[in-house]
Formats: structure tokens, C-alpha cells, sequence
């Protein structure tokens, strides 16, 4: 029954808004004269099209889209769904605007409840819905809300129609919309069972219809206003309202509605008693259903005619009208149940999208999550690596610095303050380490001691400060004379110490006197005073004193007072010493 009126409803719909805009432009404008023409003048809507077709090459790609809808239209209008639909689809999918799309859509919609292609008709109408709120054109957004109320109401999903007239309705409607809005609320309503008679919903749906003279929607309200009074068993009163209105759709003719009436006048009449005009309706009804597959008044009509006959005592038609009941009833049926699965199988698949949907935004925040974990992961290692390489870098200064003090307080401990070579303290240490080393080895080691000469004297006559840049000269100098592993050391005051490992007297004492030379060629100018620097120099080694240090010092010293005593600035043996004490000894 609503199919047609759908048709009907969609293209009485003209789009001044969509081109109002750029009316200024010719292709606009033979657009939009088009779009108002389409279903009042065919015949100039089809000339337009033939020039806009010839103007081709100089439209746009929304004026290109423009046209191919209304293309569409044309071959809609001539029959040519396939086509048409084929033109749709494509705009549908890449049309320019959001509103050719949503125009295409709609149109789409139309069709596919035209042959009750219902699961292609709901998902057109539910990408429609998604997109809604895009829709600036109020006049085309409530074809959208119209097109679902009627789509939902028609499929059986009572609720959702009802849900999107009420939204029509809220919208201050006025006129035709009104009046669809109106009766989609009845509609619903009395399927969902909640429709009252002599309620305001069918009371303003009937005045809104008829303010605007629309028998049709009008007609089909009275339909429901009559069938809830045949379930009240009001016959009489049924038959009233549908006798007062039957005139009325009987003169424009709508088939799928006055077909109800007819069913319905065979209902009430037979429920009536009235067998006579029950059969006579029944008949005329499905007359009409003729052609029209699985409509409800033909169940209703079958249904009236096949009891009538069977009251006629007319069984063998009685049975026939009973077969084609029984098939319309199942066919009626089956439509129901197609209807009702498509719209499982929408809601399925919209289930499923959600599902996915939110399956993929658990992905998505689960890889975030991981993501962002390992991000941190990585700040943390980065910190550690860095905390990591400061820390090595603070022990590595520490431990730097700690050698570097070790070293420093090493040699201040091993080293005289003034000159710079070792002190007694150190030399004591390792010269024994040599002497040990040359005894297990029974290598000849040596020692050279000598003491400055008159040193007293020149503290005395040029200060302290030159007789401390004299043993600093003669630490340096000697220094450099000795080999690299000779332990030279300042033993205190102005006397020094000399132990030389792997070495015999006699190569020690040309050692001491190049040690003498040295000291004497020491120029003292730079002190700032001129004054000779000479040492007394005494020599032994580990064959002459033995393996003691105690020793080896000893007599090395007393050789050097030797050198003192018999004129200084020379270098004595221990061997002398021994010598002269022999001779003293043979004297005395
Ligand atoms: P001799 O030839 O007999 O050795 O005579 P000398 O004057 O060198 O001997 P003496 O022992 O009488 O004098 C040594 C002097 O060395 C006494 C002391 O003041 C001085 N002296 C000791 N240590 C230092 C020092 O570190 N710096 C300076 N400038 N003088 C020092
Ligand atoms: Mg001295
Ligand atoms: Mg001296």
C-alpha cells in the first residue's frame, strides 16, 4: 500500500535550494528548472535534459552529478529502474556533495521498497541516517526523516517509524510534511497496538491530512480508525466510517487503499450478517488486488469470500477461495518474515560493524597501550643508559682523580719538597729493594755519597734562598748524569746519595767524578751572586761494604770525609779509607 505512496511522496520533491544558490549561472539554472519540471511537464523536463546534455563538456563536476540524478530520474520515470538504480549507486558511492549523494540515496530507497529489495533499501537508508546531520537543506533532511518513518513503518519496524515521525513531527511542520508525519504516527501506532479510537493521533492526523485536501493519507487513516473498530467487533460503526470515506478514495482511484476498504467493507458486512454486499465487496476488492502480489486485503477478501460460499453451501467455490486465501495468507506471510529478516540481517551486520568497530579500537588501544609501554620502556633504558654512563663517568672522574691524588700524595711522600728527587725516606725503601735484588743475583751494586763544600758559607754570604737554588741546580744536574734506575736522593741538608745497582767501585767512582765535574761547572750567575759550587765525593760498593745498606752508606760517608779532609772537591774511594787506616794503624 505505501510503496506508491513513497513514489508519489519523493517526486512531488523539487531541490530550489540545491541550485538556488548559483541560480545566476545558465547550467544552474536550466538545472533547477529541470528539477521542477521533472514530474510536472515530462516533456520539457526531457527537452532540458537533452540541452544540458548538449552543454555537457562545460558542467562541473556537481552540476555533472546534478544532471546524471536527474538522468536518473528520467529513466525511473520511464520504467527503466534497473538503469536508474545503476545511476544511483554510482552517485551514491562518488557523487561530489553530500547532498546528491542523500538525494541518490533517497531515491534509491524508493526504489528498492518499490521491489521490495528491502536489505538494499535499509542500508541506503541507514547511510542516509549516518549523514543526516550534514544535511543544511531543511526541506530535503525532512524527505530523509520521512523517507525513514515511511521505510521502518513499511518493513514492519513499527518503533522505528515511530521514533522518526515523532522526530518529523517535532520539527513544526506544516502542510503535506504534517500530514505525513500525522499519519506514520498513526500508522505505527496502531500497529504497535497502542492507537486509540477517537485519540488525538488519529484526530490530527485526519485534520492535517484533510486541511490539505489528501484523500489518500486521509483514506488511510480511516482504514486503521476501522479496523480497530472491527477488533472492538463495532461492525456497525466500521461500516460507517468506511461508507462515509469509500466515496472519496473511490474518486481518485488509489488502488492499494481502496482496495483495503473493499476488503474491509467484506469483513464487516460479513461479520454483519450481510452475506449479499460481503460477497459483493470481497469480490470487488480483490478485482482490484488483481495484478498486486501479497497484499493484506487480499487475505482479508479471500478470507470473506471462501466463508460466504461456504455459508452459500457452494463448497467446490468455497474451497477454491479457501486455496487462494490459504496461498495469499502464506504469501502475506512471507513477505512479513522477508521484511523481518532483512532487517536482522541490517541489524546483524550493524552489530557486527560495531563489534569490529570496537574490536579494532581494543586493537588500536591495546597497540597504543604497548606502544606507549615500550616508548617508556625506551625513555627508561634511555635514562638508565644515561644515569648509567654519568654514574661511570663520576667514578671514572673520581677514580682519575683519586690516581691523580694517589700519585700526587705518592710522590710527596717519596719526593724532597725542594729539589725534586727522592727523599731519605723513599731511598732507604728502595735502595734496599736493589740491594736485595743485586745480592740474589750477587750483582755488584754501588754508592756514591757527596756533600757540598762550604755550603755554610754560602747561606751565610748570599742568604738561604740562594743555597736553596743551589741544591735544587745540583739535584737537576746530577739528575741528568745518572742512568735511568740509579736511586739519586737528597738525604738531607746538603747531602746527597747515590746507589747504582749492577755496578762496581770502580765504574762508580768515574760516575762520582763526572757527578764532580758536573757540580763544578754549575754557573751560579743566575742566583744572582758569583760563587764556586763544589762537592766532596766519597765511593764504595757491595765487594768493599757488603749487602747492608747501613754499611754501604757508612762507609761511602766516611770515604767523603776522606775527600773533606784532604782538600775537598774530589772524590775518595772507601777503599782509601781502608787504606789509610791500615797505615794509621802501622804507624801507631
Ligand atoms: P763542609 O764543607 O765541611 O761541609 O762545610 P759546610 O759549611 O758545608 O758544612 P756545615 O755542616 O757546617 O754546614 C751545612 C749548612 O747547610 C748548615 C745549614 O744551615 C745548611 N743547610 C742545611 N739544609 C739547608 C737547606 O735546606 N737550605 C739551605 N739554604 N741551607 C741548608
Ligand atoms: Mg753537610
Ligand atoms: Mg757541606
Amino acid at each position: 500500500m505505501i510503496k506508491l505512496l513513497l513514489v508519489c511522496f519523493f517526486i512531488s520533491f523539487t531541490s530550489q535550494s540545491l541550485a538556488s544558490s548559483d541560480v545566476k549561472l545558465e547550467i544552474d539554472s536550466l538545472l533547477a528548472k529541470a528539477d521542477d519540471l521533472r514530474s510536472k511537464d515530462p516533456q520539457q523536463f526531457n527537452e532540458l535534459i537533452l540541452k544540458l546534455n548538449s552543454l555537457n563538456n562545460n558542467l562541473s563536476s556537481k552540476q555533472e552529478d546534478y544532471l546524471e540524478y536527474l538522468k536518473g530520474y528520467q529513466l525511473a520515470f520511464n520504467g527503466d529502474f534497473n538503469q536508474a538504480e545503476l545511476v544511483w549507486e554510482r552517485i551514491s558511492a562518488k557523487g561530489s556533495t553530500t547532498e546528491i549523494k542523500f538525494r541518490s540515496n533517497l531515491s534509491l530507497i524508493n526504489i528498492y521498497a518499490y521491489t521490495k529489495e528491502w536489505s538494499k533499501g535499509l542500508s541506503f537508508l541507514e547511510e542516509n541516517l549516518k549523514n543526516l546531520h550534514l544535511i543544511n537543506n531543511p526541506e530535503l533532511s525532512q524527505l530523509g526523516i520521512s523517507a525513514a518513518a515511511i521505510f521502518y513503518n513499511q518493513i514492519g519496524q513499527y518503533e522505528l517509524g515511530l521514533k522518526f515521525a515523532n522526530q518529523l513531527d517535532s520539527l513544526m511542520l506544516e502542510g503535506r510534511n504534517l500530514c505525513v508525519a500525522r499519519h506514520q504516527i498513526a500508522e505505527s501506532k496502531f500497529h504497535l497496538k497502542i492507537l486509540k479510537l477517537g485519540s488525538e493521533d488519529i484526530n490530527n492526523a485526519i485534520a492535517s491530512c484533510s486541511l490539505i485536501n489528501e484523500p489518500v493519507w486521509q483514506s488511510a487513516i480511516h482504514t486503521f480508525r476501522a479496523r480497530l473498530m472491527i477488533n472492538n467487533k463495532d461492525y456497525k460503526s466500521a461500516l460507517e466510517v468506511l461508507t462515509n470515506n469509500v466515496v472519496e478514495i473511490e474518486r481518485v482511484n488509489y488502488i492499494p487503499i481502496l482496495s483495503h476498504f473493499y476488503a474491509l467493507m467484506a469483513k464487516a458486512y460479513l461479520a454483519n450478517d450481510n452475506q449479499l454486499k460481503a460477497k459483493v465487496f470481497g469480490q470487488k476488492s480483490i478485482e482490484l488486488t488483481d495484478g498486486m502480489s501479497n497484499t493484506e486485503s487480499e487475505v482479508i477478501a479471500y478470507d470473506v469470500l471462501y466463508k460466504v460460499l461456504l455459508n452459500e453451501a457452494d463448497y467446490e467455490s468455497a474451497l477454491m477461495y479457501y486455496i487462494k486465501f490459504a496461498e495469499a495468507d502464506k504469501a502475506y506471510f512471507d513477505d512479513l518474515k522477508t521484511k523481518y529478516l532483512a532487517f536482522q540481517l541490517a541489524q546483524h551486520k550493524a552489530v557486527e560493524q560495531k563489534v569490529q568497530i570496537e574490536l579494532l579500537n581494543k586493537q588500536n588501544k591495546l597497540l597504543q597501550a604497548s606502544q606507549r609501554l615500550s616508548e617508556s620502556e625506551t625513555e627508561n633504558n634511555r635514562l638508565f643508559m644515561a644515569l648509567l654512563i654519568m654514574v661511570i663517568s663520576l667514578l671514572a672522574i673520581a677514580a682519575i682523580r683519586s690516581n691523580r691524588n694517589q700519585k700526587r700524595l705518592k710522590h710527596l711522600a717519596e719526593h724532597d719538597s725542594l729539589t725534586q728527587i727522592y727523599n731519605r725516606g723513599h731511598f732507604t725503601s728502595a735502595a734496599q729493594d736493589a740491594m736485595q735484588a743485586c745480592q740474589i743475583n750477587q750483582d755488584d751494586i754501588s754508592c756514591i755519597l757527596f756533600d757540598l763544600d762550604k755550603f755554610k758559607t754560602i747561606n751565610d754570604n748570599y742568604g738561604h734562598a740562594c743555597g736553596d737554588w743551589v741544591l735544587k741546580n745540583v739535584a737537576s744536574t746530577c739528575k741528568n748524569i745518572g742512568r735511568k734506575n740509579d736511586i739519586f736522593a737528597r738525604l738531607g741538608g746538603e747531602e746527597f746519595c747515590v746507589i747504582l745497582s749492577r755496578c762496581d767501585a770502580n765504574t762508580a767512582m768515574k760516575v762520582a767524578e763526572d757527578y764532580r765535574k758536573a757540580i763544578a761547572e754549575i754557573d751560579s750567575a743566575p742566583s744572582g751572586n758569583t760563587f764556586p759550587i763544589t762537592a766532596s765525593f766519597g765511593v764504595t760498593d757491595s765487594r768493599l761494604s757488603g749487602y747492608s745498606l747501613e754499611a754501604l752508606t757508612g762507609h761511602a760517608d766516611n770515604a767523603m770525609y776522606l775527600a773533606k779532609d784532604t782538600g775537598r772537591n774530589q772524590v775518595c774511594s772507601y777503599r782509601d779509607v781502608v787504606a789509610a787506616d791500615d797505615s794509621n794503624s802501622v804507624i801507631i
